[in-house]
């Protein structure tokens, strides 16, 4: 069998390739009139970044990471097995063997992870390049490509999917996160994907101030249930017992219902902070419920998390955005402290939520233009028609199979042109071509030099449309 495509990845096909284009547009179009400018940083980063930034313990990190190694590192791994074959056997399970020879093998530098998110790059990227200056802050950013999750594959959920995100560093500010939020439902607005068929959930997370009481509480109350609870939720309840909330097994579901909630925990400034975000929104009519048991599965944030839902039958793949604040994401990652807030939105989710209500990517014409000959003779003058309506802005295209006339017709049907130009001996002997409207089948001749001339004057101005040609 021909070679396939891995697990979990997609090919983008032409219509579907112009379609991320058009959701990528429409989302620039939007964020940059909130000021946000777009960077673009590597997709694959330093393994320490994501263990630092997102949390060892979040399953992203722990489970999901592709790392990447060289050949060359690949090498230094074996023969740090060799070396260390009898300290690496005491170790409990593979996992930690594997661990163990990666951090004793490699330097922080050669060890690689695809970017499963685009938040904690994007922070190194302003922090590396100094981007937020004296009076300068926030900075606001986007960026659009694909995030790399070791997840097991099913509908909604790839191991290469793509995301649309925005960061904005320097305001601690309320109206910050609510204009983020707004920003973003404005976004799937204009994308289609009918409001009323969205929910936005929405949480406050405490900060370094309040959180560590309320993770005292939610620990005692998970080890008060550990025999009802499964083994990763009972390891979860010292490590991390937030992520206990994002659990799927039922019965861990059913505890958590009655777990203490982050909410009665807050301090004052959290509180605050929560009113002022929901009082913008509420100003600006957008509707969210309260969910305080949303809590997001990465570690670094704080204060506001929000989520979008929709309804597409697709249980907990239903998620087309989400984000939040994440106040100590940069001092984590080695920076100086500075307040953050940002979102993702997952295209490959969008894409099948507008699919839900009737909106594809279309088949476009590959030409508007497409010129046809009646002998093999014509074809260097068909060759550079071609050339001159190219450079003047007209997307055109010929044969370059030796067709008969009939096929090159079969061939522009195909195209979905709008226009077909002919030319034979007798348009030559004329000094005409013939020029066929494939809508309505009219033709009329043009001057083959005064097109020409036309065309040329146009060349460097490329802003003729086929309209220009009918006119
Ligand atoms: P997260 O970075 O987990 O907050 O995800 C943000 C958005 O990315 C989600 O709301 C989804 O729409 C999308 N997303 C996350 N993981 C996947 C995945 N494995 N496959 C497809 N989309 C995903």
């Amino acid at each position: 069998m021909a070679v396939q495509k891995p697990d979990g990845t997609q090919d983008m096909l032409p219509n579907e390739a112009l379609f991320w284009d058009h959701f990528k547009s429409t989302a620039w179009d939007i964020f940059s009139r909130y000021g946000y400018q777009p960077i673009e940083t590597p997709l694959f980063e330093q393994t320490d970044l994501f263990v630092r930034g997102i949390g060892e313990s979040t399953d992203v990190v722990s489970k999901e990471m592709f790392q990447t190694i060289s050949g060359n590192n690949m090498a230094k791994l074996a023969s740090y097995a060799i070396d260390h074959h009898d300290e690496l056997a005491q170790l409990p399970t593979s996992e930690d063997r594997a661990q163990q020879m990666v951090s004793g093998a490699l330097k922080n530098k050669s060890r690689l992870s695809m970017r499963p998110e685009g938040t904690a790059g994007t922070v190194r990227a302003i922090a590396q390049h100094g981007l937020i200056t004296q009076g300068g802050a926030p900075v606001k950013l986007m960026y659009a490509g694909p995030m790399f999750r070791a997840e097991r594959p099913q509908k909604g959920r790839q191991r290469q999917f793509n995301q649309v995100g925005v960061e904005c560093l320097g305001a601690e500010d309320a109206s910050i996160d609510a204009e983020g939020i707004i920003m973003l439902m404005r976004f799937y607005r204009e994308i289609g994907i009918p409001v009323q068929s969205t929910r936005l959930l929405l949480n406050s997370i405490g900060c370094a101030s309040c959180r560590p009481a309320y993770r005292k509480a939610l620990k005692d109350y998970l080890l008060a249930h550990a025999d009802f609870l499964c083994d990763d939720c009972v390891r979860r309840a010292d490590i991390n017992p937030l992520r206990a909330f994002d659990c799927k097994n039922p019965e861990c579901q059913k505890v958590m219902e009655h777990a203490p909630r982050i909410t009665d925990y807050l301090c004052d400034d959290c509180r605050a902070h929560y009113h002022a975000v929901t009082s913008y929104l509420d100003a600006q009519g957008i509707t969210y419920s309260e969910d305080p048991t949303l809590v997001r599965g990465l570690d670094y944030y704080t204060r506001t998390v929000f989520e979008i839902q929709v309804d597409n039958g697709m249980g907990s793949q239903n998620a087309i955005g989400g984000g939040g604040r994440y106040d100590g994401l940069m001092k984590e990652i080695g920076g100086t402290a500075c307040p953050g807030f940002g979102f993702a939105l997952g295209y490959e989710r969008c894409a099948l939520a507008l699919s839900a209500v009737g909106i594809e990517p279309k088949e476009s014409p590959k030409s508007d233009l497409y010129v046809a000959c009646v002998d093999a003779v014509e074809k260097p003058l068909a060759f550079n028609l071609v050339q001159a309506l190219r450079d003047a802005g007209i997307s055109a295209d010929m044969d370059h199979q030796d067709r008969s006339l009939k096929s090159q017709f079969k061939q522009a049907g195909k195209m979905g042109v709008r226009l077909t130009v002919v030319i034979g001996p007798d348009e030559v002997a004329a000094g005409v071509v013939k020029l066929r409207d494939m809508s309505d089948h009219s033709e009329r001749d043009l001057a083959l030099d005064a097109t020409m001339n036309y065309l040329g004057d146009h060349a460097d101005a490329h802003d003729l449309s086929v309209e220009d040609l009918l006119a």
